[in-house]
C-alpha cells in the first residue's frame, strides 16, 4: 500500500530524512518498520510568522514505487523525413527530441557555438565588452536558457505536460529535486551540461546538430518551404522547417518581413533590473536576519499599477545580454546555489502605442525598432563603447535627483550614474516611477539607498508574433512552423520546451506520421 502525507515542518526538519520519517510515523500512527518515504512536493510558506516547509511525501509500505522507464533508451529502427530545426534553444532541442521519438530525423541548425565554446564569448562580453553577434547570452547552444537563472516553473501548463519536460531534464542530468520543488531551479553552472547531454541524445538517436550555421535566407515557393540558406552560402533542403530562433533574432523577423510572410505586433514590456542585497530581501520575506541556513535565498513577485517584477533572481547576478555590438541590454542569472550577495529582478511595464508612434512606419516591426533604439541609447550613454550600464539609486530615481555615486553591484562590466528618467520616453518613465512607489509601499524595506536600478531590461518577451494556424504552421507557408519564444508563443525555458514538443507533434501530423 502507499499513501500521501502532507507535513508542515521547520526548514531544518525538512532537510533531515530522519525527522521527515518521524513526522510521518507520528501522523500515520506507525512504528518504525519497513516503509519508504518519497518526497513529492516541497514549498515554503512564509506568510505567517516563521517560514515553514510544506512537504508532501508518498509513504510506501510493503510496496515499491513504480519506476518510469527512460524515454530515450533506444534509437528508432528507422528515421523518416528530414525536418530542419533552426535554433538550439529549449524550443528547438525539445522539438528535435520529440521528433526523434516519432521516428522523424531533425537537422538542428544553430548560429552559435556549443555550450563549452560559448563560455569564452561570454567572458569577452563581461571583461572586454565585446559582443559576438552569433555567440552571447542569448545565442548559442541552449539558447537564452543555457546561461540563465534556470528557473523551471511556468504558469502556462495548458500546452502540455510540465512534468514530462522536467523528467526529460532529469534524464539528461538535472537534479531530481526539480520534480519535487514548487519553484524548481537549476542555475547557470548546471544547465550547460544538461543541454550538452540533450545534444548527445539527439545525435545518438540519429538527429544532426550543426553549430556555426546561421540561417540567413529561406526558399519559399508556392506557399511551401524548400530550403534554408546557411551563412549566405549553401542551401539545406528540408520537408518542413521549425523556426525556433528566440526573441532576439531580429534578422529572422526582418527576413520573414522581406519574404512577405506576415508578422504581427505583440504586447511587450520594458524597464530596468533592480538590485538589492540578498540579506535585505531575506529580511523582507522571511523576517529573519541572517536567514535560516536551511532556507533558500528569498525571492519576491510583485505587481502594482501596471509595473511588475519579472524573472527575479535570488542570489544572482545582473548580466550583459546584448546580441549585437552597439547595444546595451541587462538580464539576470544565478548559479545553482544562488549564493551571490545580491538579489535582482526585472521591474518592467507595458509599452503602449504612444511609444511606438515614432516607429509606426515600420509596421509590424515597430516594437522591435523601439526596443532596439532604446538599447542603442543605453549603449551610448557611457560614451565609451563599453557594456558599462546606466544606473541610478532607487531612492534618487523616485526623488527625481541624480545619483552622485552607486552601490557595489553584481554587474561585472560596471555601472555609470545616469538619470534613468531621461533614458525612457516620458510616459514610460512616469509609469515606472508610479509603480515603483507603490511597490516600495507594499514591500517594507525595498526603498533603500542600497537598491540600484540598471538599464535597460528590454528583452522580456518578443515584440513581434509570427502567426500560426490551428495546425501550427504559418498562414502563408504550410510547412513552416514558428515555435517558442521568438514566435511569441512561449516565455521561459519550460514553456518554450512545451511549445517545441507541441510543434513537433504538429509537424508529425503534417507529415502523416501521427493522427491528430
Ligand atoms: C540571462 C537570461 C536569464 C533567463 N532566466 C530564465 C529563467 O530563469 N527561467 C526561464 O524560464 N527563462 C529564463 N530566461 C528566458 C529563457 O531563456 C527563454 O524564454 C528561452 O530560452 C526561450 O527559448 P527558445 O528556444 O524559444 O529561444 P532561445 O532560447 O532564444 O533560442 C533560440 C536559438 O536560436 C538561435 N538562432 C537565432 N537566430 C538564428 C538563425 N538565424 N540561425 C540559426 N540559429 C539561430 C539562437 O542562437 C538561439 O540559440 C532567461 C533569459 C536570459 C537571457
Amino acid at each position: 500500500m502507499n499513501t500521501l502525507v502532507e507535513l508542515e515542518l521547520s526548514p531544518a526538519q525538512a532537510a533531515d530524512p530522519a525527522a521527515i520519517r518521524a513526522a510521518c510515523a507520528a501522523r500515520l500512527g506507525w512504528d518504525s518498520g519497513d516503509w519508504l518515504v518519497v518526497p513529492r512536493r516541497r514549498s515554503i510558506d512564509s506568510r505567517r510568522g516563521q517560514p515553514r516547509v510544506i512537504l508532501t511525501v508518498q509513504v510506501y509500505r510493503e510496496e515499491e514505487p513504480a519506476l518510469e522507464p527512460p524515454t530515450f533508451q533506444h534509437a528508432p529502427s528507422r528515421l523518416r523525413h528530414r525536418v530542419l530545426v533552426v535554433g538550439a534553444g529549449p524550443a528547438g532541442y525539445f522539438a528535435a527530441l520529440d521528433l526523434l521519438l516519432r521516428g522523424i530525423r531533425p537537422i538542428v541548425l544553430e548560429r552559435g557555438k556549443d555550450t563549452r565554446e560559448r563560455r569564452y564569448d561570454l567572458r569577452a562580453i563581461m571583461r572586454e565588452g565585446r559582443v559576438d553577434p552569433h555567440s552571447n547570452y542569448c545565442f548559442g547552444e541552449g539558447g537564452a536558457g543555457a546561461y540563465s537563472d534556470g528557473k523551471l516553473y511556468t504558469r502556462s501548463g495548458k500546452r502540455g505536460d510540465v512534468g514530462q519536460v522536467l523528467r526529460w531534464l532529469v534524464e539528461h542530468g538535472a537534479r531530481s529535486d526539480i520534480l519535487v520543488d514548487s519553484h524548481p531551479h537549476l542555475g547557470s553552472d548546471r544547465l550547460p551540461e544538461v543541454v550538452a547531454s540533450m545534444r548527445r541524445t539527439i545525435q545518438r538517436l540519429g538527429g544532426e546538430v550543426h553549430f556555426g550555421h546561421h540561417v540567413s535566407d529561406l526558399l519559399v515557393e508556392g506557399g511551401r518551404f524548400r530550403a534554408a540558406q546557411v551563412n549566405g552560402g549553401d542551401w539545406v533542403p528540408g520537408e518542413a522547417l521549425i523556426l525556433a530562433t528566440g526573441h532576439s533574432a531580429r534578422d529572422v523577423y526582418r527576413l520573414l518581413h522581406r519574404l512577405g510572410l506576415r508578422l504581427e505586433t505583440k504586447p511587450f514590456a520594458i524597464g530596468v533590473r533592480i538590485e538589492h542585497p540578498q540579506e535585505l530581501i531575506d529580511h523582507i520575506q522571511y523576517r529573519q536576519r541572517p536567514r535560516d541556513p536551511y532556507l533558500p535565498p528569498a525571492s519576491y513577485r510583485i505587481a502594482r499599477d501596471g509595473v511588475y517584477s519579472f524573472c527575479m533572481c535570488p542570489g544572482g547576478f545582473i548580466v550583459p545580454a546584448a546580441t549585437a555590438p552597439g547595444e546595451l541590454v541587462v538580464n539576470g542569472m544565478s548559479m545553482s546555489r544562488r549564493n551571490s550577495r545580491w538579489a535582482n529582478s526585472g521591474i518592467v511595464t507595458g509599452v503602449t502605442e504612444e511609444e511606438l508612434q515614432e516607429h509606426a512606419g515600420s509596421g509590424s516591426l515597430a516594437g522591435l525598432e523601439f526596443q532596439s533604439s532604446l538599447e542603442r541609447t543605453a549603449f551610448v550613454a557611457n560614451g565609451e563603447g563599453s557594456q558599462r550600464a546606466p544606473a541610478q539609486r532607487l531612492v534618487d530615481f523616485l526623488a527625481g535627483r541624480d545619483s552622485v555615486d552607486l552601490p557595489v553591484s553584481s554587474y561585472h562590466p560596471g555601472l555609470l550614474p545616469w538619470p534613468l528618467a531621461r533614458l525612457f520616453p516620458p510616459r514610460l518613465g512616469a509609469a515606472l516611477r508610479l509603480g515603483l512607489e507603490r511597490i516600495c509601499g507594499a514591500l517594507h524595506g525595498f526603498h533603500t539607498r542600497e537598491a540600484v536600478m540598471v538599464a535597460v531590461e528590454s528583452r522580456t518577451s518578443s515584440p513581434v508574433r509570427i502567426p500560426r494556424t490551428p495546425e501550427m504552421h504559418h498562414p502563408g507557408c504550410t510547412n513552416l512552423f514558428p515555435c517558442g519564444e521568438g514566435a511569441g508563443f512561449a516565455g521561459g525555458i519550460v514553456s518554450a520546451a512545451l511549445d517545441g514538443q507541441a510543434v513537433a507533434r504538429a509537424v508529425a501530423r503534417a507529415l502523416g506520421e501521427e493522427r491528430s
